[in-house]
């Protein structure tokens, strides 16, 4: 793509009604636009970013046999009713509108309830089960605080899977897959080292549900990292109560400020037996479906992988979800460096490398400020003298020094 037909423009100074360090780097590298607190639409180097990462999810998900459907927003008052989840008594943050005939509806917080009704339609034997469908949709939430920038919105994407199973048994394998589904998934979102399997309460017949928590100066959670298996940690509540790792017994741990990515979750029979979904065992018996959730947050994550990658500079995307893997940028405007510059766009393009090239009329000094802001993870600059030593010049975002390079070693590197 080129740069002087992407429409965002970059910004100098941190925008004033920001306090997070995501929602600053966010709105100055023009991925995202703030429409009031904790709602965020995304431009297009953010949506590049944002399906990459849906994608990595989207990935995981069909891997563990999970199939993809989309649900409705608006949701049906009746329908919560029958879990006792409509009253604002019992779920604080709904929002909620009226219908023109004086009705209301909800607008999702999340999709037990709907998914449910759905299933009744769908399963009626045990050859019918397990079942296991996801979607990644919008969720609204009225949170109290949204200061969090893309880690707490009010209006954000939930990839949330739902597991339909016959029994305990068959729903405890499928949360041992779902388990190392996400794990994989976080390494390949590059929060792999800083990603912590956390002990939590609740979940209906296991002691545990687990979250993921990835370490981060600025979250709002606290996790304690246990000294004896290092991949675990326990959620403050678990550790004031025993005040030992439940994997490893171990009773020494670090105290880390965390932010929750992702959480998997044993729900029982909650749901089914509340709104009704039985299914016919192999001795003709009707028994309540076995059910399990599973979320993950892109847009946390998003937020997540700015606060834990960037520098004084701006951000360090990750390979994995960079909105383009070369940023090549042109220094200079005499002939030859042009026609260099161009045909390297051109062999980067037919080559599939995605890659945004910098031909603005701007100062070199722009183009290199704004390039550690947008913060694309391979950069490689034309310029006069490099055409003259027939060279490149290469940099990782993330080291300090560049390197010339000839045009095979210039591929070897990008590939
Ligand atoms: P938290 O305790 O942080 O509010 P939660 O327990 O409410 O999270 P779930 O309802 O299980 O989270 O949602 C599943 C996933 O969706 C979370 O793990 C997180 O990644 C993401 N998520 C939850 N709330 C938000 C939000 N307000 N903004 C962005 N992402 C969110
Ligand atoms: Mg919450």
């Amino acid at each position: 793509m080129l740069q002087s037909k992407l429409f965002t423009k970059t910004k100098r100074e941190a925008p004033k009604d920001e306090m997070s360090k995501n929602a600053e780097l966010l709105t100055r590298g023009g991925f995202v636009y703030k429409e009031m607190a904790g709602v965020y639409s995304y431009l297009p180097l953010g949506y590049r970013v944002l399906t990459k990462i849906n994608n990595i999810i989207r990935e995981g998900m069909d891997a563990i046999g999970g199939q993809e459907l989309f649900l409705s927003a608006l949701q049906d008052k009746n329908l919560w009713e029958q879990t006792n989840r409509w009253s604002d008594d019992i779920v604080d943050i709904w929002f909620k509108t009226k219908l023109k005939n004086n009705s209301e509806a909800g607008l999702g917080f999340t999709h037990e309830e709907p998914l449910t009704r759905i299933m009744k339609d769908h399963i009626s034997s045990y050859k019918d089960l397990p079942i296991f469908v996801y979607q990644i949709q919008t969720k609204f939430r009225n949170e109290i605080r949204a200061r969090s920038g893309l880690i707490r919105g009010r209006e954000f994407l939930m990839k949330d899977l739902y597991s339909f199973c016959k029994d305990k048994k068959e729903q405890e394998k499928f949360y041992e897959k779902a388990k190392n589904a996400y794990t994989k998934i976080f390494e390949r979102l590059g929060l792999g080292d800083k990603t912590y399997i956390t002990f939590a309460s609740g979940g209906s017949f296991s002691k545990y549900s687990h979250e993921f928590q990835t370490e981060m100066p600025d979250g709002e959670d606290e996790i304690y990292l246990c000294s004896g298996c290092k991949k675990v940690a326990v959620n403050k509540d678990i550790w004031e109560g025993q005040k030992k790792c439940p994997e490893c017994g171990n009773s020494s741990y670090t105290e880390k400020k965390s932010v929750e990515v992702g959480n998997i979750f044993n729900l029982g029979t909650k749901f089914s037996e509340s709104i009704g979904l039985f299914y016919k065992d192999k001795n003709g018996e009707q028994r309540p479906v076995v059910m399990g959730s599973y979320g993950i947050g892109p847009g946390r994550v998003m937020g997540t992988i700015v606060e834990t990658f960037c520098d004084e500079k701006g951000i360090i995307w990750p390979e994995s979800v960079a909105p383009f893997s070369v940023h090549l940028l042109i220094i200079g405007d005499d002939k030859k460096t042009k026609e260099n510059a161009n045909n390297l766009y051109k062999e980067l393009e037919k080559k599939g490398i995605e890659v945004l090239y910098d031909e603005r009329d701007v100062s070199a000094g722009q183009k290199f400020a704004d390039s550690d802001l947008i913060g694309i993870p391979n950069r490689v600059v034309v310029s006069e003298k490099t055409v003259k030593e027939n060279k490149f010049e290469f940099k990782k975002r993330n080291e300090d020094k560049s390197v010339l390079l000839d045009r095979d070693e210039l591929f070897k590197k990008l590939r």
